[in-house]
């Protein structure tokens, strides 16, 4: 493998993404004398654009698609290689790609991403969303689809519900709320009137829909209807070349085949059995169905809650997986339970010269106590940006402590049109029942949720336009003894950034 070395890098970035964007970014421009060559797959690269520092630790920031020239024109001495690495060597320090080609590295960092977690394989009928090719395909099959089934309770599923229209949805999620993955069920009591509300008003792009709510159904789902009272407008369908980012559907037209009434259905605290097609439903001759179920659905979805039903599409946003397979094959990197790249404090893999960042890998050092690791875009950016400091620290033998960012999980996003602000253990993660809570919800405006263990503040939840997150990540940051305010902290009448002034 060695001889057949095309050129040898001294650092090579493998992943288009913002983890490897941001790590080749980050080597070149503090070694701009050396040689960095990005490998992606991808014909484009993902670059943050518009980042604004919003506090101590949450930042926000969209990203964009852009062609490869432009970080090649910024960065004289990065080489951007459009193929996909096939096996990795991490004895000769050799990368082969998918065109039959070999390149050396001195210093190697793997941000290859995740995949979406299938719930099958090889079923057309089933989708999952990753990047802007998958995207733009869910949007051309809902724009001809009557009802789908999004099956899933993270990010993903919780905006698709709330953006498609014209088509029915039957949300099936495994806990007993939705949103699991991000909050408790006492804010997704808060959100779920989203779904049968009026959608709010956006400047631009607008979008007006009008829902009603239908009887619950009985079962413990919950249907939902909605009157599209007008159509949305001032977003074309499909601008070219846009990306996925935070507002990854504002460019996609999330429209399916129907111009009236959208119904969200939920199913709570059930997967999926079985999916199969109308031929192999004809088989189960003892499969009961309900009335509005029978016909010519190209395919049909068995819930364990032994509910059936047929749908034009089951999306699968059941998560990721981290996308290591071209690079095990003969080495000996340490995989972490979810099949991420162990890293260390230095985003180094257990394989020497070679670190990984973003969804690929897996934090493995001592995190802080309000720390976790979570595959949001925030992270891989930090991911990249600190794996370049690491690398460039290692080439220069200066030393390098972990990034103040790892000291406190933050992260900044909207649901169902509400900011949505996360902080530390927002969902209480690893404290069993060490901890106790404080809620504060005003129906419709907001929803605030502190988490403090031992007197102290260890995570918050923080929805609507609440403006506490400054003051409770520094809270949460200098771990002040509360107990003197108890449930004064929220008392709404307080100026609480007064008070800890
Ligand atoms: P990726 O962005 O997946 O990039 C991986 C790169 O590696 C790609 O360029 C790929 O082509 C390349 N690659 C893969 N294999 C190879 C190979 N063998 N050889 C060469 N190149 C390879 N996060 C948020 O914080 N907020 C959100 O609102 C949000 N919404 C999301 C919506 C969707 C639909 C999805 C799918 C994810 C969303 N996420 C969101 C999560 C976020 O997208 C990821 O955490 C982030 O993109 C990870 O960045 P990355 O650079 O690690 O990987």
């Amino acid at each position: 493998m060695a001889e057949r070395k095309e050129k040898t890098f001294r650092f090579v970035i493998v992943g288009g993404g913002i983890a490897g964007v941001t790590c080749v970014e980050q080597l070149s421009s503090q070694i701009p004398s050396a040689d960095v060559a990005l490998i992606t797959a991808s014909p484009h690269i993902k670059a943050v654009t518009n980042y604004k520092q919003v506090s101590k630790t949450l930042e926000e920031f969209d990203v964009e698609e852009r062609p490869s020239s432009v970080l090649e024109e910024k960065f004289p001495n990065l080489t951007v290689i459009h193929s996909a690495v096939k096996s990795l060597h991490t004895q000769s320090h050799a990368l082969e790609t998918t065109d039959g080609r070999v390149f050396g590295y001195e210093k190697l960092c793997i941000c290859g991403g995740g995949r979406p977690k299938l719930l099958t394989q090889d079923n057309p009928y089933v989708l999952g969303i990753r990047d802007t090719d998958s995207a733009q395909e869910f949007q051309k099959r809902l724009s001809k689809a009557k009802r789908i089934v999004v099956v899933g309770n993270g990010g993903i599923a919780l905006e698709l519900v709330y953006e498609v229209e014209g088509c029915e949805v039957i949300w099936a999620v495994k806990d007993k709320a939705i949103g699991n993955t991000f909050f408790d069920a006492g804010a997704a009591q808060f959100l779920i009137p989203s779904l049968e509300a009026d959608k709010p008003e956006r400047a631009s792009p607008c979008k007006r829909t009008r829902y009603t709510t239908k009887e619950p159904a009985p079962g413990g789902s919950h249907t939902f209807t909605a009157d599209r009272n007008a159509r949305r407008q001032g977003s074309s369908s499909t601008e070219a070349g846009s990306a996925l980012g935070p507002d990854w559907h504002e460019g996609i037209n999330l429209q399916g085949s129907e111009q009236g009434t959208r119904r969200v259905s939920l199913e709570y605290q059930c997967e999926v059995e079985k999916i199969f097609t109308s031929e192999e439903l004809l088989n189960f001759p003892q499969q009961t169905l309900r009335p509005e179920n029978v016909g010519s659905w190209p395919v049909y979805i068995k819930l364990t809650n032994g509910k059936t039903y047929g749908c034009d599409l089951v999306v699968s946003a059941t998560g990721v997986v981290p996308n290591t397979e071209p690079f095990l094959h003969g080495n000996n990197f340490a995989l972490a339970d979810d099949g991420g790249l162990q890293v260390d404090d230095h985003m180094m893999t257990s394989e020497p010269d070679v670190y990984a960042a973003g969804d690929v890998c897996t934090a493995c050092w001592e995190h802080s106590p309000m720390w976790q690791q979570m595959r949001l875009w925030t992270q891989a950016r930090q991911m990249g940006w600190y794996a370049g400091r690491c690398m460039a620290a290692h080439v220069l033998s200066e030393p390098i402590e972990l990034d103040f960012c790892f000291e406190l999980f933050s992260h900044i996003t909207k649901f169902f049109n509400y900011k949505v602000v996360l902080l530390g253990k927002f969902n209480g993660q690893g404290l069993g029942s060490n901890h106790e809570l404080l809620v504060r919800c005003t129906k419709g405006l907001e929803y605030v949720k502190v988490i403090l263990s031992g007197g102290r503040m260890v995570g918050a939840v923080l929805i609507g336009e609440t403006d506490l997150e400054e003051t409770f990540e520094n809270l949460i940051l200098n771990q002040m003894d509360l107990t003197p305010y108890g449930e004064e902290l929220l008392n709404p009448n307080i100026d609480i950034e007064d008070y800890f002034d």
